[in-house]
């Protein structure tokens, strides 16, 4: 039985990422046979909803044959070239141009990576080389926010501000400091309004910034709505606040897009969502769907020029990977935004939206969810063991996790963040699927409710 020797040789053979491998060696992998459409299945044909799109990651489905031609049209036309040292090849040159026509007013030139993670530590050392070129070296420190997800290398993995991803690996290893979360809801002080909240955030960075000295201080950077740290949604007024700061102290403010990139807010970047312009915009994912792994930092002349200035002053700017703008990724990627484009996905994402948060807020009703968050086509559902104080479960993940195996016993795949239940399903999702998402988040809520109650 060809499932059962998969199943012994990654036993046997595989380390996972993000995974307790001796529980993994007692209970086995779930092997995903095929996609169609927003579902998947199983080696054993079982049916699953995607509702996480992959890792928030593919936004035209599990089966989009333009993809796979695109691919195999540059295989046989040019399947690997480099841009290293003035060589370019078409895929990359035009994805670039078509990244900088989507993007916001200004920001006109891409830089490939394989990886959100590789684009945030490219970023460090983009600012980290123009600051030394405008001798400045000294301004080199990064703001980023507790909860916060940019990534898992050594620089990018500092940036990150999720206490898990560092406290076993020696992290942060480059200057820099977590902001507060920005989640009303859960960090919002007793009696405190919401423009309370954004009003301290805001000075909290003021102050830091002041402490550390605006010379000494790089970068900003957050995600719109923050993903994996458990889908928080930014109180009103917290965007333009924090890119007035980064104006009035000249720090370069990153938008870590990579979730929200492309659609997933209903609005092309995330950004766009929230009133702010960034200089600096991270995407990946869903920019190749995830067909290919790509990422690609868009930049606005500002950021460009004083880097380009310094590649004459300092030098060549001594950076790349050996896959950036991979001829294969690039094309996956330009025919992946032209679906996009031609099937209004980004649209769908708004239109839909209303039926998505609106079916999900009905569960804040149910007696294990604390609150229920999200915009366009992603969103979070926490879970507390005491609605009236907010408590959490114990230890964190917990029940979460226990929605999520249910979910996934009904045939949704979910995932559990934290104590958040994590929802993003593909941006090609419709009206049926929703309602089916629906339905089958429902059962998984109520199985997890009896068996909360039957473990006392
Ligand atoms: N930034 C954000 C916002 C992410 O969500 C992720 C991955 O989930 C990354 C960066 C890192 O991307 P990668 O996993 O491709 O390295």
């Amino acid at each position: 039985d060809l499932s059962n020797s998969l199943a012994a040789a990654d036993i046997a053979h595989s380390m996972h990422p993000y995974t307790n491998m001796r529980l993994h060696e007692k209970q086995g992998p779930m092997i995903m046979a095929r996609g169609d459409g927003v579902r998947v299945y199983d080696d054993q044909g079982k049916e699953y909803i995607e509702g996480l799109a992959g890792l928030w990651s593919v936004a035209v489905g599990f089966s989009e044959p333009r993809l796979r031609d695109a691919a195999v049209r540059q295989m046989d036309l040019l399947p690997y070239y480099h841009s290293f040292a003035h060589k370019a090849h078409e895929p990359a040159i035009r994805l670039a141009e078509k990244l900088a026509e989507m993007a916001p007013e200004g920001m006109n030139r891409v830089f490939f990576t394989n990886s959100g993670s590789e684009a945030n530590d490219t970023v460090i050392k983009m600012l980290w080389f123009m600051n030394n070129g405008l001798g400045r070296p000294e301004k080199k420190k990064f703001l980023a926010r507790n909860k916060g997800y940019h990534g898992i290398t050594i620089a990018s993995g500092s940036l990150t501000g999720l206490p898990g991803n560092h406290k076993d690996f020696d992290l942060p290893a480059i200057p820099v400091t977590h902001l507060t979360c920005p989640h009303f809801w859960r960090w919002g002080e007793e009696g405190e309004t919401e423009a309370e909240f954004t009003a301290r955030l805001l000075k909290e960075a003021e102050d830091v910034i002041l402490a550390e000295g605006p010379e000494t201080i790089a970068g900003f950077i957050g995600e719109p709505v923050m993903g994996a740290g458990g889908v928080m949604t930014p109180p009103e007024g917290y965007w333009p606040g924090i890119e007035a700061l980064c104006h009035k102290y000249d720090i370069v403010l990153i938008s870590d897009e990579v979730i929200n990139g492309f659609g997933r807010l209903g609005t092309t970047f995330g950004c766009q969502k929230y009133g702010f312009t960034p200089d600096i915009m991270v995407t990946s994912k869903q920019l190749t769907s995830s067909y290919m792994p790509l990422a690609a930092i868009i930049m606005n002349d500002k950021v460009y020029n004083a880097i380009a200035d310094n590649s004459e002053k300092l030098g060549t700017f001594g950076h790349g990977y050996t896959g950036s703008g991979h001829p294969v990724a690039c094309a996956v990627g330009l025919e992946n935004l032209a679906i996009i484009e031609e099937r209004d996905l980004i649209g769908n994402a708004a239109r839909l939206e209303a039926q998505f948060q609106g079916g999900l807020r009905k569960f804040a009703d149910h007696p294990l969810v604390g609150e229920v968050r999200g915009v366009g086509l992603i969103a979070g559902l926490e879970m507390v063991a005491d609605k009236a104080t907010k408590r959490s479960f114990t230890p964190t993940g917990k029940v979460s996790g226990q929605v999520a195996k249910f979910a996934a016993q009904e045939g949704l795949i979910c995932r559990a963040v934290y104590d958040t239940v994590a929802l993003c399903p593909p941006l090609i999702v419709t009206e049926d699927d929703i309602d089916q998402i629906l339905a089958r988040m429902g059962r998984a809520l109520d199985l997890t409710w009896d068996w909360v109650q039957a473990e006392g």
